[in-house]
């Protein structure tokens, strides 16, 4: 018998680090994303994206859905309450007494953190059961780098999380969450529940799922499923986030308070034993372009990750010292994407192809300190940024970009070509270098502005993938971080003898 479900997202990756709050027009632009989309448009678009939603809505196809809305803005500071409350009424207007409601589905990332609220998503969940109440099942999927708290635990019936980092099971994560939710409706009841949070931070640029130890973190999973423990998730956490309960967690649903607790204490003992094995080796600007120029070639290229000026993870994405240490190396055949500088890429197409141009690119919006790179800039290749990407992760979805241009370093020894874009987009998919007139697996150095899901795409063109910690918004060296609002005792990364103390 078909069932009456309302689905609805909203998605923030919060950084309150980052100086610059998220308000409503961010979420309303589709840029790397869909934008905000409402009703039947929800129907229409996202069944086919590899998006948790999409999962979901083609595995619940036989059920009467009543779509809300649909939200995501790229990460950066705090949501305003403005958005919050908008979004969430958005929501909240759909579940109406009348509609005959039976479940609720939220696809959501698990990491907002709002102007008034730290915990942005259990205070939706919060505001959902003031509304249906307590009986009907609301089940959630979250983003491998949630920060799950016991507000969201305790509200929602069930929750999902993404297994992969770089996240290409998205649509699979939406689907685990249907075959959970379609359990409780045939039985009539809700699963038992254990929630545990992990002692240590993981840094983004540690949490690469096909490397130890997430490797063996989550290929663990199906095995510690059995007849009455019905799903377990891990999220990493996002660390960038000044918060409580900020960091890695862990939940298990099943049919036995019992075994579900017992479950969930070997599953933490298990990950706390591979502590040792994190590593998170990160190079100097300069120490990764001179690695670059002697293991890359033309057709062999060494991939230099810029970690912590990821726009996926709240970075400006325009910070210069990467840009700056391939000039000064004399990197040759070297590429790097995505600077986001909306002046200079209006610049270029103002100018025209081939036209040499004076600018101060980028080093804009980053920490303090930065400054643009100041000099001369050939024009190499226009776009309007609009165009698909076709990598394992975003394959399918439609890019916004707004003006992007190709842009070379001129008046020097180094040939080194930057993908400038209008707006902040995560370099995770080479359609974003390709659409500029550049194949990245003919280049001798590829330097991405992302810390992991670039490997999706780019992973198997390149000879060796390093990282450098250049400046950026999106710390991935915790024990630097000035954190003030941690849970005490919660220790500033794997192996670190850092603890956090809570101020009063
Ligand atoms: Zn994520």
């Amino acid at each position: 018998m078909p069932y009456t479900i309302a689905v609805g997202g909203f998605h923030h990756e919060t950084n309150t680090f980052s100086p610059k709050n998220t308000d409503y027009d961010e979420f309303l632009k589709a840029d790397g994303w869909p934008g905000l989309s409402c009703g039947d448009e929800i129907l229409k678009t996202f069944p086919s994206l590899n998006l948790p939603i999409g999962g979901f809505l083609t595995a619940a196809a036989e059920h009467d859905i009543i779509p809300t809305v649909w939200a995501n803005a790229e990460p950066y500071g705090r949501v305003t309450k403005e958005a919050f409350s908008k979004i969430s009424n958005m929501i909240l207007s759909e579940l109406k007494p009348s509609a005959g409601i039976d479940a609720v589905y939220l696809d959501l990332h698990g990491a907002m953190v709002t102007d008034t609220h730290e915990d942005g998503e259990g205070e939706l969940l919060r505001l959902i059961r003031e509304r249906v109440g307590d009986d009907i099942p609301v089940v959630i999927s979250l983003d491998l780098h949630a920060n799950v708290t016991p507000a969201m635990v305790e509200l929602a019936d069930a929750i999902t999380i993404f297994r992969t980092y770089p996240h290409i099971d998205m649509a699979e994560t939406g689907r685990r969450a249907f075959t959970l939710l379609k359990q409780m409706l045939a039985d009539g009841k809700k699963p038992c529940k254990a929630y545990r949070q992990i002692p240590f931070l993981i840094p983004l640029s540690a949490q690469h799922t096909e490397s130890p130890p997430c490797n063996a973190i989550y290929d663990s999973i199906p095995t510690r499923l059995s007849a009455n423990l019905a799903s377990i998730d891990f999220a990493c956490g996002f660390p960038p986030a000044d918060i409580y309960n900020c960091g890695a967690s862990l939940v298990v649903y099943g049919s036995s308070q019992t075994d579900t607790d017992a479950c969930a204490d070997q599953y933490l003992a298990d990950v706390v034993q591979l502590e040792t094995q994190f590593s998170n080796k990160l190079f100097s600007a300069k120490d990764a372009v001179i690695f670059g120029n002697t293991h890359g070639s033309p057709g062999t290229p060494v991939i230099i990750a810029d970690v912590q000026d990821n726009p996926g993870a709240g970075g400006s994405s325009d910070t210069t010292e990467l840009m700056r240490a391939l000039v000064e190396q004399k990197a040759q055949n070297a590429v790097l994407g995505c600077l986001y500088d909306a002046d200079a890429a209006k610049h270029a197409h103002a100018a025209g192809l081939n036209e040499t141009i004076t600018l101060a690119l980028g080093g804009k919006n980053g920490p303090a300190g930065e400054q643009p790179m100041q000099g001369r800039y050939i024009v190499k290749a226009l776009s309007n940024g609009n165009f698909q990407c076709e990598g394992a992760m975003i394959g399918g979805i439609q890019l916004n970009l707004g003006p992007m241009a190709l842009l070379k370093v001129a008046d020097s020894e180094c040939d080194l070509s930057i993908v400038v874009t209008s707006e902040r987009v995560q370099c995770l998919d080479q359609g974003l270098f390709r659409e500029v007139g550049i194949e990245p697996a003919e280049q001798a150095i590829v330097a991405v502005k992302s810390t992991v899901h670039f490997r999706a795409d780019f992973g198997h063109i390149a000879k060796e993938i390093i990282m450098a910690a250049c400046p950026g918004t999106h710390p991935c060296e915790l024990e630097t971080v000035p954190y003030q609002h941690l849970r005490p005792g919660l220790r500033l990364g794997p192996n670190s003898g850092q603890v956090s103390t809570k101020r009063p």
